[in-house]
């Protein structure tokens, strides 16, 4: 009926569903109040693209529906596995930290990898033969804590920081995290005096409770506090920070740009990483990874998301400042800059060494009548095809 209100011609057995590009037709109107603000963000969900299908589980979540922890010295929220249940390998934390704001001395089972987004701050860790990592980190450097390995962070001037932190266990739990207060507050007095061989009431000050996230006086200046931290065991042999903004981009295209960070530049790193930006109209091409899972963090700008899921299950998502997006191993999509500004996004993956496989790449080093027996786009364009993966386009 609807269809024939279009004024659509149905040929039996291959009935269309209408649509229009307004959402004028009696199929497409909604006659009852709707969230208006979130279908606007999420058009590929409420008029999903044609080639959709199957309806496959979520695969994105916005750290703007997280719960946020607020504290004196600033605020954290998250979003694990249990947000998003897709996203079983990593987890992601915001934390914004004011001038002096300390999340404290603390370790977690697994590896931290993070992502200066605004202002500046001080790391401090320590490894397994007592080497010391400390240093400034700003806007757009990166930072990794191996799993295990206890750090801190602490807000610096003129306005502390803020920045992302991704995890390499989705289940993680950036709220049960191993404190040193909370340990010393579970730990019998006479026993600290044993360990420290100092009396008893040396301690009787520490934290019934744990801090977390606090406000103290800024730190000494980074020479001194090196010196002091460095003593007898010097530094970590590899660098636990990283600054992106001191490489070449790995690729550069008329689409835009990536960097890729993995263990070959960053020795340090057991979590793997690009940094993509999409100028408008650009794509980051059909793609997979056979390695791992990838967890997304956009930025900035607007995009949309197409993950294909095989049975015949396709699902486009759209994405913007603060989204999460997540992809198992080898299933295949890509990402297109869908606002009138530039995307930002970063794909991080569990893993030391970045590795993806470009559809295009792999139709160019197949032989072109096999491939042209398949999709039936003729041997001429498949001949003409770049032999090198581009990964951002239009080159
Ligand atoms: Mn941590
Ligand atoms: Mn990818």
């Amino acid at each position: 009926m609807v269809a024939a209100a279009a004024g659509l011609q149905i040929a039996q057995g291959q009935e269309q569903v209408p649509r229009s590009a307004d959402h004028h037709l009696p199929n497409e109107t909604e006659p009852v109040p709707s969230n208006v603000g979130l279908e606007k963000q999420n058009p590929s969900s409420v008029w999903a693209p044609e080639t959709d299908a199957g309806g496959q589980p979520p695969f994105k979540y916005s750290f703007s529906l997280s719960h946020k922890r607020l504290e004196a010295g600033g605020w954290t929220r998250q979003v694990t596995v249990r947000d998003l249940p897709i996203s079983k390998k990593m987890a992601g934390v915001e934390m914004r930290l004011i001038t002096g704001g300390i999340r404290e001395l603390h370790w977690h089972v697994g590896a931290e990898w993070a992502l200066m987004l605004y202002g500046s701050a001080r790391i401090t860790a320590v490894d397994q033969q007592g080497r010391s990592h400390i240093s400034d980190v700003k806007e757009g450097d990166l930072w990794i804590f191996p799993g295990g390995i206890p750090h801190s962070i602490q807000g610096l001037g003129p306005d502390g920081c803020r920045f992302l932190l991704v995890f390499d266990d989705g289940n993680f739990n950036e709220f049960e995290t191993f404190l040193l207060t909370d340990w010393l507050a579970h730990t019998p007095p006479e026993v600290l005096a044993k360990n420290f061989n100092v009396p008893e009431s040396t301690f009787a000050q520490v934290p019934k409770k744990e801090l977390f996230i606090f406000e103290r006086p800024l730190p000494r200046s980074l020479e001194e506090e090196k010196r002091d931290v460095e003593a007898g065991t010097g530094a970590v042999p590899n660098s636990f920070d990283f600054r992106p903004g001191e490489m070449k981009p790995t690729k550069v295209s008329k689409g835009g740009e990536v960097k890729i960070v993995d263990r070959k530049l960053w020795p340090a790193t057991n979590i793997a990483a690009a940094i993509v930006t999409l100028k408008p109209g650009g794509l980051r091409e059909l793609h997979w990874h056979p390695n791992e899972d990838e967890w997304q963090y956009y930025v900035k700008g607007k995009g949309r998301m197409t993950v294909f899921a095989a049975g015949g299950r396709a699902r486009t998502m759209d994405f913007q400042e603060g989204d999460v997006g997540y992809i198992d191993k080898s299933v295949p999509h890509y990402i297109e800059n869908m606002g009138d500004t530039d995307l930002v996004f970063i794909e991080v993956f569990p893993t030391p060494y970045y590795e993806d496989i470009s559809l295009a790449q792999w139709l160019a080093h197949t032989p072109s009548r096999l491939v042209s027996q398949h999709i039936a786009v003729g041997e001429e364009m498949l001949q003409k095809m770049a032999k090198k993966e581009a990964i951002v386009v239009p080159e």
